[in-house]
């Protein structure tokens, strides 16, 4: 006789779970897929209850704090060989926005941050352009570099350098790679985005993305971990993935950090979509769908994950974020756009300490990487960088006011 396929929980079963979920017992698979399903179907039936759990949890790990990282966002060079259907960033290079920033123009930006009281250099750039193309590639070899990520350890410690503390999300790139970035950044991240191997099928959205191979991504993530990298990882949503892929993710990253210890926070971005990209005709995903898969990973990731969501693609919910239990709002800049998402400004910091105020939680600056590593994990730092740290921050972790410029949050 056939098995018959395992059953999927009730509404009431749910509500038990998520309950249990607050303390400490552990959300299955079935119970987190069952969830997300109702919540994609019919937000009425689970939302309020699912918020009200995450909540709970994230009070227990961080109380009434959201951290905010102020920092200035340097896309190093705004070529990629990849092709996502939802990116606006990547451009050809007989664009006219195409741009690589000399070590120069790195130098003047980190200046100018550091006068404006930021503590970050966010260096973000598309994946392996000398690939794909040859005039590129010609521009690093006249100034002797081999690959990008040769030019961005340079560009890394121009930034650090100055007075900044560099994390450098630069899409894949190999253990030697980050071990050669490890001296001049403080942390380093990659969004696992998604661990569903559908979404590299013909006519989704990473096609003709070869670096969003859900494998290389977990291998990259892994090793990070080894190196003792404190790392950012998270999720994307409303690309096309379903909601059993959508918590597949999350175990993923949940797994890793159990491996590792070194996943710092996870993001839970929600897809934008952006005029002249395949998938501009798509809807962002609803104020409910985000908030929930926050909650969600709230209650997989457990009360002491840094659960981040970006508050310039959710302007009008942030009431609702801070309900499902998160934590940071992530890299906001007062001196520069977000390049990812440049449809989509930034609030003020001003109005984000008063939005978050409102909410009925403080808002306090942290560096890129999180205190509790500052504080509790010297092995993941060189020395140099352990004593600049710790120079620069409180006993808890958290950065001393800013040096030149700017008021502190
Ligand atoms: S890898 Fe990143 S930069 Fe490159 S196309 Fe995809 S989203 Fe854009």
């Amino acid at each position: 006789m056939e098995a018959s396929p395992p059953r999927s929980p009730g509404r009431a079963e749910l509500l038990e779970r998520l309950r249990k979920a607050v303390d400490a017992e552990p959300l299955e698979r079935a119970v987190a897929v069952a969830t997300m399903e109702l919540l994609e179907r019919e937000p009425g039936q689970i939302l309020e209850p699912l918020l009200e759990a995450a909540q709970e949890l994230g009070l227990r790990g961080h109380g009434r704090e959201i951290t905010v990282s102020r920092n200035v966002f340097i896309p190093l060079v705004n070529l990629c060989r990849d092709r996502c259907g939802y990116c606006a960033f990547a451009v050809e290079p007989k664009s006219p926005q195409a741009k690589t920033h000399s070590l120069a123009e790195v130098r003047e930006v980190s200046r100018k941050a550091l006068a404006a009281g930021c503590f970050e250099a966010l260096f973000c750039l598309g994946d392996k352009p000398e690939i794909a193309y040859r005039g590129y590639r010609a521009w690093l070899y006249e100034r002797d570099y081999a690959s990008t990520a040769e030019y961005l350890v340079d560009a890394c410690e121009v930034a650090y350098a100055e007075g900044l503390f560099p994390h450098t999300n630069a899409g894949i790139m190999s253990a030697e790679e980050m071990q050669a970035l490890r001296p001049s950044n403080a942390s380093m991240g990659l969004m696992l985005e998604t661990t569903s191997q559908r979404l590299r099928e013909r006519g989704e959205a990473h096609y003709y993305a070869p670096d969003k191979d859900p494998e290389k991504r977990l291998r990259m993530t892994r090793e990070a971990g080894q190196l003792k990298i404190p790392f950012t990882s998270g999720i994307l949503i409303g690309i096309g993935e379903t909601p059993a892929e959508r918590v597949d993710t999350l175990l993923a990253i949940r797994e890793l950090q159990a491996e590792g210890g070194h996943i710092q926070e996870v993001i839970v971005q929600n897809f934008h979509p952006k005029p002249g990209t395949p998938m501009a005709g798509l809807a962002a995903p609803s104020d409910e769908l985000m908030a929930g898969t926050v909650a969600l990973s709230r209650l997989l990731l457990g009360p002491s994950m840094n659960i981040q969501a970006p508050p310039n693609l959710s302007p009008t919910s942030l009431p609702l974020l801070v309900r499902s239990g998160l934590n940071d709002w992530g890299g906001v800049s007062p001196l520069t756009i977000d390049f990812i998402n440049p449809e989509a400004p930034w609030p003020e910091l001003a109005e984000l300490e008063e939005r978050t105020e409102a909410a009925g939680y403080v808002l306090r600056d942290r560096h890129c990487v999180y205190p509790e590593f500052i504080r509790e994990r010297p092995d993941f730092f060189e020395s140099e960088m352990l004593q600049r740290l710790r120079a620069a921050t409180d006993a808890a972790g958290y950065p001393l006011a800013a040096t030149t410029g700017g008021s502190q949050v």
